[in-house]
């Protein structure tokens, strides 16, 4: 695509804001071929939308009752003569059953809207491969990211973009039109070539969820291994005491909270490498490395994994007292407790800790849901970037570090108590804080006013080497500005 082309925008300002049935698009007469699904969902939405509808069928009389009566059913030819734009609605392996109505196709729209059942399943697009049997046609590609039921229920319900690509500016204009009156938002992919990227989303299972997935499978698959062997393989070896039964339940909910935590704490991390190295390479203009990037990329993704982890461990929590081994242990306790004689079993220490730790465990999770529920599109489009920043940033660096208080009141005396450390190996929580701490004793070190004001020149362009003239707010909030050296 030419560089002019790239700079015009897909619809004219006017259609973009204005009225979307006040376009040249509305009215107008819209070919479908195929009687399908996705053809039966698109007619009725075309048809909603205010466009007259030609549908082509090989068999019209016996699925014109399929569709609504407005829309006009007859055999493919004579709905190719009547219309310009042609949204073919069929599949792929269908398309040369169409090579006799190339000449009534030539010099029209064709609309691809195929998929395929595998990612790069064939050598060319779809869009291509139709556009090698019509060379007097031209196409676009596009609307293959809806569903079939997407389109019946209007952009109301589910992904309202539409993902468009073509060599020909004009026909991707008037396709994107067309969207555009249908309540769906086109965005411009550029020329054919893209036809394959589009061909294959629709295949991709949740693309931006599989590394954070990984991640906190490896988390939970290591704090697992290490709980098992502390809580039963330890037990079993030096005891001979059989305390596989904890593994469901015991075992499953040490691992959880390990796993949120830490996965709370790597939403944070990357932030604070990135800030480090802003700060040593002293501008904000270099790449950071590709792994950072992802990971940055990925924050969202492993703050709501963190988040359900949290919600695990809360519920499993909650039903830690209904088990029948729990029931046994209790009666257990009370049994020796009778026969010493034991009257007084307060301990107020205990009391204390547990209530707080059950307090901050509390107010750490609802923070976590304040911020998943942030995180939701529809959500997160409400709130200005100031909310929307001192919720995720702010209330989320409070979550971790309200989090760190509700493991070390787990912990409490733990780390201290040799007997603790079996094959000497540290109590689990120990472990989980390395993280987290790094995380709130650098963010801790960003805030000093030394550090702090170095990384806001950086983030407001200020580069070492360089003098550049700037404006930097005083710390009273007002504005002050100078001169400054690149070497201070
Ligand atoms: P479908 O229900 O099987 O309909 C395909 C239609 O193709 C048939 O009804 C048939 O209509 C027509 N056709 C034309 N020539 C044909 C031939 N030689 N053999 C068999 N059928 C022929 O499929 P669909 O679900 O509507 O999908 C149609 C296209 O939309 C596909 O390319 C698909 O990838 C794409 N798509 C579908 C969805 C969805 O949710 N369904 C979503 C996105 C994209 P006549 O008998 O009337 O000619």
């Amino acid at each position: 695509m030419s560089r002019g082309d790239m700079a015009k925008p897909l619809l004219g300002h006017r259609s973009m804001e204005g009225d979307p049935s006040s376009t040249p698009a509305a009215g107008r007469s819209i070919g479908v071929l195929g009687s399908g699904d996705f053809a039966r969902s698109l007619a009725i939405r075309l048809v909603c939308s205010g466009f007259k509808v030609v549908v082509g069928s090989r068999n019209p009389k016996r699925k014109a009752n399929l569709f609504p009566s407005a829309a006009e059913v007859t055999f493919q030819a004579e709905a190719v003569k009547k219309t310009d734009v042609i949204f073919v609605a069929v599949f792929r392996e269908h398309y040369s059953t169409l090579c006799d109505l190339a000449d009534v196709l030539a010099g029209k729209i064709l609309v691809d809207v195929s998929n395929n059942t595998e990612i790069n399943h064939h050598k060319e697009s779809n869009a291509e491969y139709l556009a090698s049997l019509f060379p007097a046609s031209t196409v676009v590609k596009g609307f293959n990211v809806l569903s079939a039921w997407t389109l019946q229920s209007g952009a109301r319900d589910g992904n309202k973009q539409v993902l468009l690509c073509s060599n020909n500016q004009e026909a991707k204009r008037t396709v994107a039109e067309i969207a555009q009156v249908m309540g769906f938002t086109p965005v411009d992919m550029g020329c054919m070539s893209s036809a394959r990227e589009i061909e294959n989303i629709p295949l991709r299972l949740l693309p931006a969820w599989k590394i954070p997935v990984f991640l906190s499978l490896g988390l939970f698959l290591c704090f697992f291994t290490y709980n098992l062997i502390r809580q039963v393989i330890h037990p079993y070896i030096r005891e001979q005491k059989n305390k596989l039964y904890k593994i469901p339940i015991e075992v499953v909910n040490t691992t959880l909270p390990c796993v949120a935590y830490v996965m709370l704490s790597l939403v944070y991390l990357p932030g604070v490498v990135a800030a480090c190295s802003q700060l040593y390479y002293g501008t904000k203009y270099r790449r950071f490395p590709d792994w950072l990037d992802q990971w940055l990329q990925h924050r969202k993704q492993i703050g709501l994994l963190s988040f359900f982890c949290a919600a695990l461990h809360a519920v499993y929590s909650l039903c830690l007292p209904m088990r029948r081994s729990h029931r046994y242990q209790l009666i257990e306790m009370a049994v020796k407790q009778a026969m010493e004689k034991k009257m007084n079993i307060w301990v107020e220490e205990e009391v204390w800790r547990m209530e707080i730790y059950l307090s901050v465990g509390i107010i750490a999770l609802g923070l976590l849901s304040l911020l998943a529920i942030t995180s939701l599109p529809s959500i997160a489009n409400s709130l200005n970037w100031r909310e929307f920043t001192f919720i995720q940033s702010t209330l989320g660096f409070i979550a971790l570090v309200i989090s760190t208080l509700h493991t070390l009141t787990y912990g409490w005396s733990r780390a201290f108590d040799e007997n603790q450390y079996k094959f000497y190996l540290p109590p689990t929580y120990t472990l989980t804080l390395l993280v987290p701490c790094t995380v709130i004793i650098a963010k801790v070190i960003f805030i000093l006013p030394c550090i702090q004001q170095r990384l806001l020149r950086i983030r407001r362009g200020w580069e070492k080497g360089r003098y550049v003239k700037f404006v930097l707010p005083s710390a009273t909030g007002e504005f002050s500005s100078g001169e400054t050296s690149s070497n201070v």
